[in-house]
């Protein structure tokens, strides 16, 4: 066992109905590292990030989170041990402040029933307004979260997941549909995020991942078929073919 690494995945495989989406997967995370996963359509990027939050279970292999094996805990079990996952389309409540949004994601206040008898502490107050700044959203707290844009909303679902204090923080496509200084801004949230975490983040777009700049993963018919920093991996002549192909 490897300390340095947060997340360790060994030999991972599920199958559909006979067919493999992930193959003998061996995929290893550290502690303060963003990882960027890309991959044609249907490569097994989304079916890795359901297998390690529980929502899809593996047939094969084995998946330890922080020395602690997930593969068959729970799906709120997994939640629990740190793992907070976004999906891509964003899932505020709208007719909440953007600063409600936030409180109700604390982990106090999960459901809205213990919500109605959730106290509002001085260090919760301090906690969000840390994270708003976090996420650029400092001066929209007293909006409502309808109003924000696209891409503001993606930022405060990351802040509602932020507020969980996860450890591993999964993201699937977290610039889809946003404007390039929204892309610019994220990329540089993410590097911020990951000074405390580890981050993977599913992505289509080229230029944010080389925005990002960081360890690449690429998948293909569920296995890795390279593996190593942007420049290099976009370089490599079996990822081009892949791309090439698709
Ligand atoms: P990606 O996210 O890289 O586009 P996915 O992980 O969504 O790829 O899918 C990988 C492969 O597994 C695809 O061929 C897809 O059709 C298949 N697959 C994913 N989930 C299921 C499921 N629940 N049942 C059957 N096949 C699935």
């Amino acid at each position: 066992m490897n300390n340095a690494m947060l997340l360790e995945i060994e030999d991972l495989e599920v199958s559909f109905d006979g067919f493999k989406a992930i193959d003998g997967l061996n995929f290893y995370v550290e502690r303060h590292e963003l990882r960027v996963v890309i991959g044609p359509n249907g490569a097994g990027k989304t079916t890795l990030l359901d297998l390690i939050c529980g929502k899809t279970r593996a047939t094969g292999g084995r998946i330890t989170f922080n020395n602690r094996e997930l593969t068959r805990l729970a799906e709120h079990r997994i939640v629990q041990a740190g793992v907070g996952r976004k999906f891509q389309t964003p899932s505020v409540y709208e007719n909440l402040t953007v600063y409600q949004n936030l409180e109700l994601s604390s982990p106090g206040a999960r459901s809205v029933l213990s919500s109605l008898f959730f106290r509002r502490t001085p260090e919760l107050r301090s906690r969000i307004d840390e994270i708003a700044r976090t996420i650029y959203l400092s001066d929209q707290l007293t909006i409502s979260a309808g109003l924000l844009s696209h891409g503001q909303k993606q930022w405060l679902e990351i802040g509602m997941l932020l507020i969980q204090d996860p450890q591993l923080l999964m993201l699937d496509e977290p610039v889809a549909g946003m404007s390039v200084p929204e892309r610019e801004a994220t990329a540089a949230l993410l590097n911020r995020i990951r000074e405390n975490r580890a981050v993977i983040v599913i992505e289509h777009d080229m230029d944010f991942v080389k925005e990002i700049g960081r360890k690449v993963t690429v998948l293909h018919q569920g296995r890795i078929i390279a593996e190593g920093p942007v420049e290099k991996v976009a370089a490599d002549e079996r990822v081009i073919e892949v791309y090439l192909g698709h």
